[in-house]
């Protein structure tokens, strides 16, 4: 990797840290389908344009940064996103459009042109509840039902969409992301956890992408006197939350401790804040839950353990307690196995270690492998493995050597 390299990414990193940036609490607002998030898709177009690179825009506002004019012929697409979370970080999503264009060039200058480069709108679900908004909107796999769906202000998604499509062409942005036109696709993202960083290895080659099943639990008990009602005469809903998520994070620590791939989280807990009092039994409390695998068996099996932990707690204490389900999305078990070792061919010809897992969070990549189109994500050490905060940092050194790895990937394609 050459210093020039490493400047242009250190460049690019800090010109991006610049959209969006709110000085008082040191984070970063790009949120999908707003005018920062433009700003950002703007300023990546400039660096392409800068480079001698053609750009062009979908229906969905996505960019697609091409080495001449588009191309029609089998192409290695490329891509990551550039909004973020409310109060996020300058690495997510950054590093992988970076590493990308910075690939882009490095292969373009060899004079290999069947790439381009794809800067996806909306990953973050921040805004409308759904993730990989840009991506799916591309490939089709959301339509109608979800460009209604309307943020708290009560814009609609298309709404948003098009306030950001300055020169809509349906013909031409179609066009741009044909399907058939895509070889493969290949992300770089930083990992938004701590495993490389504390193995000392700068590249993660995915296996696969996690997705969650959500419910809301809601438990109703009694509202009674804490110092007059005995022990065993209350139906105390905090007291069966606990007990369920108590037993629902052991049962899921016994499954890690067996080797099995399961995480599960509780982010929201909640009682009603107008009955509830320090002086008073809980009469309701209401709880979300969070389960992701790599496998579905897996995830469904911690979920029939799950709704069969709140059957039982219902009987035993005689509280009402509906489980109500949010959303179900299937994982990724296995990325593209060709890609996986060309990943490692590139990395070893490289003289960069690296290191299989699977990716927790969700990302466009989990989209287009859906879609059918081969797919490989590759990892890059995040500092103490903080993401969606203003902490969030990824060393230019890493997001170059990122880059490396991808041209030398597509080189060996
Ligand atoms: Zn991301």
């Amino acid at each position: 990797m050459g210093r020039a390299i490493l400047q242009l990414i250190e460049h690019h990193i800090s010109e991006l840290a610049k959209i969006g940036f709110d000085s008082s609490s040191g984070g970063f607002n790009r949120i999908a389908y707003t005018k920062e998030e433009t700003l950002a898709h703007q300023y990546i177009e400039e660096a392409a344009a800068s480079m001698g690179f053609a750009s062009h825009r979908d229906f969905a506002a996505n960019l697609y940064v091409f080495p001449h004019d588009m191309c029609d012929k089998d192409i290695v697409l490329i891509g990551s996103h550039l909004d973020t979370v409310p109060n996020g970080g300058n690495y997510d999503g950054v590093a992988g459009v970076v590493a990308g264009l910075e690939a882009m060039r490095v292969l373009v200058a060899d004079s290999y042109d069947d790439i381009a480069l794809a800067v996806w709108r909306g990953e973050e679900s921040s805004r409308f509840g759904m993730a990989y908004l840009g991506s799916s909107l591309a490939l089709g796999i959301y339509g109608n039902e979800q460009v209604a769906v309307k943020d708290k202000d009560r814009i609609s998604l298309s709404d948003a969409v098009a306030a950001c499509v300055h020169n809509p062409d349906a013909r031409i942005m179609h066009q741009a992301l044909n399907q058939e036109m895509i070889s493969c696709y290949l992300e770089a993202h930083i990992e938004q956890a701590r495993s490389l960083e504390s193995k000392g290895i700068p590249i993660g080659i995915v296996t696969g992408i996690r997705a969650p099943v959500r419910y809301m639990v809601e438990v109703v008990g009694r509202y009674d006197h804490s110092g007059a009602t005995p022990m065993g005469l209350r139906i105390d809903a905090n007291r069966v939350a606990a007990n369920i998520l108590a037993q629902a994070y052991r049962f899921a620590d016994k499954l890690v401790g067996d080797d099995r791939d399961i995480v599960f989280t509780s982010g929201i807990i909640h009682s009603d804040s107008g009955s509830e009092s320090i002086n008073k039994v809980s009469g309701y409390c209401k709880f979300s839950v969070d389960i992701r695998s790599n496998e579905i068996c897996e995830r469904d099996f911690f979920e029939d353990k799950l709704l069969e932990i709140i059957r039982t707690e219902g009987e035993k204490t005689g509280a009402e307690i509906n489980a109500r389900l949010l959303s179900r999305s299937d994982p990724i078990p296995s990325l593209d196995h060709s890609l996986h070792q060309g990943i490692e061919r590139a990395c070893n010809e490289l003289g960069v270690s690296c290191h299989y897992m699977p990716s927790g969070a969700g990302h466009d990549a989990a989209v287009l492998a859906k879609a059918g189109i081969p797919t490989g994500l590759i990892f890059i050490p995040c500092l103490n493995g903080r993401s969606h905060c203003p902490e969030e940092y990824a060393s230019p050194e890493h997001v170059a050597i990122a880059a490396d790895v991808l041209a030398q990937t597509i080189r060996n394609i």
